[in-house]
């Protein structure tokens, strides 16, 4: 039998009609909008189609998008004075600086500079370090986004085994320690595990960021398996097309043959990243208002 598709488009956008409620109830009880700043630096197409996406979200869930565009040659003092500006601006709740920057300039640094309390991506080292031990800062939205489509096909995670392919500090690491929050018993593969086939084929979850195209095959799955696909990678272009498929890290046909429910690429695990992003930006809102945290996200 072919496995369940984890419609995660469907449930991002469920996401994002509950967030733009709730940020309609907090403007009435805050007498502002929420605010999510996000700050481009250079032109980099990807990132900039990225940024565009987050700015229409954001207006779209009734909240404030305030973008800053800098030049590719910002020095980073100037960077650091815009992120002191945001931290200190009362009506941006959320900062997100979009990754990679350029060269010269020194991504954790940045990152540090932020007000963990407006770091809504979740990686500054303070959430890092609340979500290991447990006291509920940000977490990053794409772990974030892959957990709540677990719990809702699973339920109660208790007591299986998941293996997270992957050990970023993005993806792989937060996953894992939700995971094991959750109560799974969590092993993290990566590049030098050995007998990769033999520890994914342990899961009952199987979580894949890695960023190799469909490297996960169907005969390394335990039958049953949940399959979460974070992986996103633009295969080489076909005979006559003009732009090659987008594929996961798993390979999805014929591992929707072994497992009983898995996510595709796209439509899976993307689109809950930026819904995430303004659950984030809306939580961080109420905290800065004194507001106890919105229900129901
Ligand atoms: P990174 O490149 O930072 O990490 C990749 C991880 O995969 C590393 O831990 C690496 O191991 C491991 N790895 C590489 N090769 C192998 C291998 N042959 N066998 C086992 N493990 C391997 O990537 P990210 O975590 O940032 O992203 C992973 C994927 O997820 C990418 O395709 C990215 O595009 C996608 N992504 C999707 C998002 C979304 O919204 N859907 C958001 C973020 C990322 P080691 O540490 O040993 O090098």
């Amino acid at each position: 039998m072919a496995a369940e598709r984890i419609d995660g488009k469907a449930f991002a956008e469920k996401l994002r009609a509950r967030v733009g409620e709730a940020a309609a109830r907090f403007e009435q009880a805050a007498g502002r909008k929420a605010g999510l700043a996000v700050v481009l630096v250079g032109e980099d197409p990807a990132s900039d189609v990225y940024v565009r996406a987050k700015g229409k979200a954001t207006h779209a869930a009734g909240m404030n998008g305030f973008e800053h565009r800098l030049p590719a040659d910002v020095s980073q003092d100037e960077l650091l004075a815009l992120v002191d500006r945001l931290n200190a601006d009362g009506a941006v709740d959320g900062i997100l600086v979009q990754l990679p920057l350029p060269g010269h300039l020194d991504d954790q640094a940045v990152i540090a500079a932020i007000d963990p309390d407006k770091d809504v991506d979740g990686f500054h080292v303070t959430n890092a370090g609340r979500l290991a031990v447990g006291q509920g800062g940000f977490v990053p939205c794409t772990p974030l986004g892959c957990m709540m489509l677990l719990t809702d096909r699973l339920g109660d995670l208790s007591g299986l085994e998941a293996v997270v392919i992957g050990r970023s500090n993005i993806v792989g690491k937060p996953m894992a320690q939700l995971l094991l929050d959750a109560n799974a018993t969590v092993t993290i593969a990566h590049s030098r595990t050995k007998d990769l086939a033999g520890v994914v084929r342990r899961a009952d979850i199987v979580v894949a960021a890695v960023g190799r195209a469909e490297m996960v095959k169907a005969d390394w799955l335990k039958p049953g398996a949940t399959v979460i696909d974070v992986g996103i990678n633009r295969l080489p272009p076909a005979e006559g097309e003009a732009k090659g498929r987008l594929v996961g890290d798993v390979d999805y046909g014929p591992a929707s043959g072994v497992a009983s429910a898995i996510t595709p690429v796209p439509g899976g695990v993307g689109p809950m990243t930026i819904a995430v992003l303004l659950r984030n930006t809306l939580v961080a809102a109420h905290r800065n208002a004194g507001l106890a945290p919105p229900e129901g996200l």
